[in-house]
């Protein structure tokens, strides 16, 4: 027998609590302690102005980030019928309330036509606080019309992921719009149509596994959490230690996941560089026939 025994139990890491903005004058930084002026973190986009540590932002305050300024927003009153009238600890009517009631939306996505940089977007942002962000056929639906909008109108489309992953509560309706919403990229795809996917923290399940990673550029915020199972469920399943810093928007960026990870202030630009690029001509048709002739006819030999 040991001569001494340990009684009191070691102290404890104090739990990290979710990184959400609470209410108040001040923040603490769950990243580097760092106490920061509410407004002072306004004012850089809710980034920490030592450290760098992203907070979330909701869905709404997204658009304002990334887009001129005013934007239309579409498809607002579209909300779930509980097609399955689904109960778990509690049924999902009520949850959906609590959610509309405390986020003033009625589903965990905006969908809106606006600017970015003075280029019409189609654009669409997950909120994450109703019901984590999760898929349901409500979001499948209104991404859907985002994208369709979008090719009708010949834009452009951003969508930022911010989710949990499908919707359990709709059971198999959630997972189809994975397929049906992968179905109308293809569509923008087959259009010519540039689509940039931003994956924020977090991006996980059914959402990782469709339309976030389906992007023409795949741009993510840094240190997202990013994947599809959560890591202790892949740790458990194949009984080995996963690396340090694994599903992390940095270590997917190493691994060829990502086409790059953009700090929250600088998204903006990254992103109409972006769709600068990936935009189809809109000169008229003579003119690049113009161009065409220029390129087809041969370049003179160089001389040897
Ligand atoms: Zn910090």
């Amino acid at each position: 027998m040991a001569w001494f025994k340990k009684v009191r139990k070691p102290i404890e890491p104090q739990g990290k609590k979710e990184s959400r903005v609470p209410e108040g004058l001040w923040v603490k930084c769950p990243s580097c302690g760092e106490v920061i002026y509410n407004k002072d973190l306004a004012a850089t986009l809710n980034v920490c102005p030592k450290c760098a540590h992203h907070f979330r932002i909701g869905a709404v305050e997204r658009l304002r980030v990334l887009l001129d300024g005013d934007f239309e927003e579409f498809d607002r009153d579209l909300r779930s019928s509980d097609p399955l009238a689904f109960v778990d600890t509690k049924p999902y009517r009520k949850r959906l309330e609590a959610s509309i009631a405390s986020t003033g939306m009625k589903d965990a996505v905006v969908c809106a036509v606006g600017r970015i940089d003075g280029i019409e977007t189609s654009i669409a942002a997950m909120e994450y606080t109703f019901i984590g962000g999760s898929m349901g056929v409500v979001v499948g639906e209104k991404i859907t019309r985002a994208i369709e909008r979008a090719i009708d109108r010949r834009l452009p489309v951003v969508i930022v992921a911010s989710s949990g992953g499908a919707r359990m509560m709709e059971g198999a309706l959630s997972l189809m719009q994975m397929a049906k919403i992968s179905g109308a990229l293809a569509r923008l795809d087959r259009a010519r149509l540039p689509y940039v996917s931003v994956l924020t923290d977090p991006t996980t399940g059914g959402v990782t596994a469709s339309f976030a990673m389906l992007g023409d550029v795949n741009i993510a915020e840094p240190k997202a959490l990013i994947g599809f199972a959560g890591p202790r469920v892949i740790e458990q399943t194949i009984r080995q230690k996963l690396p340090e810093g694994f599903q992390r928007s940095e270590f997917l960026l190493e691994h060829g996941m990502l086409d790059m990870v953009v700090d929250r202030r600088e998204l903006k630009a990254a992103i109409a560089r972006v769709l600068r690029f990936g935009l189809p001509d809109r000169r008229p048709a003579a003119a690049i026939a113009v161009d065409a002739v220029a390129v087809a006819e041969p370049a003179p030999a160089a001389e040897s």
